[in-house]
């Protein structure tokens, strides 16, 4: 199958390959890496490899932590606001699209928040300039969501919030290209688009926000929890994070996120190409200055059009392309294990659409 699916989304043949040799034996122990327990030295060392693989690949400066937990990004929506929203201090939002307004709504309910910007003028078409982003000095932290997986928006680039610690959603877009994390206090991202399975959670966070968080939590939702006990404090996702492990080992050998950012480059170039080049037949959903990497949204003429457009492609083996229910239309999600070759497909399917039905 071409899978464009948006969440739980493609993984890399080879990783599937490899977990599909090591399923019942794990490297000669006689058991799968799923039945020892997760104290063994044989799973702290997937943890760990896992750990240090984010830190390499995202190029993690010294002075923060990796964690594995568990209950997905929205988890994070709630746990963040319960952390480090203190009396008096607000949470700034910046609001770009769904996810974003799922965080704000979460936290709205925890503490105090305000809106840093909106991109709701534009009907969300846009990621704000980053000059257009509220950060007032007094304010807990700035949260912004880097990628917009339903609408389709990605910031180009992050805003430099000084002594504000700035977190970031990258649920749908971590690991899609270098990184500079030294601009966030705080990174998470469920795993389920460019990291592995559904079932983990990566944060990365720098220790000096770990250190102020809120202690008067239940202890599974505290972040000192996790960090002090290397994301080990109960038993964790094993095959989610050992798969992760694949996965990170897999983008190292693809030649780490240069290699991920400009294979991405061109495989969404095929796709926007086939929308700017169709002369109005397809459309694309977001301005051209924020189009994401991932998540590739643009609509046709008529619901007509569209329904066939979908019929026909699955007929020709293309998954998941479909808009998410709230925009409709149509979505392409070209995560890091979504192969050229499919996005060549997709976009050979769409010029011979449009030309058979322009
Ligand atoms: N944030 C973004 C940007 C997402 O795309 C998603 C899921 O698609 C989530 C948060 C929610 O993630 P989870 O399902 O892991 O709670």
């Amino acid at each position: 199958a071409y899978n464009f699916n948006a969440g739980p989304a493609a993984l890399p043949l080879e990783v599937l390959q490899q977990a599909q040799e090591e399923f019942v034996d794990y490297r000669g122990i006689g058991m799968s890496i799923m039945e020892i327990s997760h104290r063994s030295k044989e799973y702290e060392q997937v943890n760990d490899e896992a750990q240090s693989l984010v830190k390499e690949l995202l190029g993690v400066p010294d002075g923060y932590q990796v964690l594995f937990l568990q209950g997905g990004a929205s988890t994070q929506f709630a746990m963040i606001p319960m952390n480090f929203l203190k009396p008096g201090q607000a949470g700034g939002y910046v609001l770009t699209g769904s996810w974003a307004d799922k965080a704000y709504k979460e936290a709205k309910g925890i503490g105090e928040t305000y809106v840093a910007a909106t991109g709701e003028a534009s009907g969300f078409r846009r990621m704000p300039a980053l000059g257009e982003i509220d950060v007032q000095p007094e304010a807990a932290y700035i949260h912004l969501t880097s990628n917009e997986t339903i609408a389709g928006s990605q910031f180009a680039d992050f805003p430099d919030t000084g002594n504000v610690p700035l977190i970031g959603d990258f649920s749908s877009d971590i690991l899609c290209r270098p990184t500079d994390v030294s601009k966030f206090s705080l990174i998470y991202a469920g795993a389920q688009k460019n990291l592995g399975p559904s079932g983990v959670t990566v944060v990365i966070v720098r220790d000096e926000l770990v250190e102020r968080a809120n202690k008067n939590l239940p202890t599974m939702l505290r972040f000192d929890t996790h960090a002090q006990s290397k994301s080990l404090y109960n038993t964790p996702p094993v095959y989610s994070v050992y798969i992760a492990n694949l996965v990170l080992k897999w983008i190292k050998a693809t030649g780490g996120l240069e290699a991920m950012e400009r294979i991405n480059r061109d495989k969404t170039k095929l796709i926007y190409d086939a929308i700017d080049g169709s002369g109005g037949f397809y459309r694309g959903l977001v301005e051209p200055d924020s189009r994401s990497l991932m998540n590739i949204t643009f609509a046709l003429g008529s619901e007509e059009l569209e329904a066939q457009f979908i019929k026909e492609s699955a007929q020709q083996g293309f998954v998941g392309l479909k808009g998410h229910r709230d925009v409709g239309h149509m979505r392409a999600s070209t995560y890091n294990a979504v192969p050229y070759e499919s996005c060549k497909a997709l976009a050979d399917f769409m010029n011979d659409f449009r030309r058979r039905n322009g």
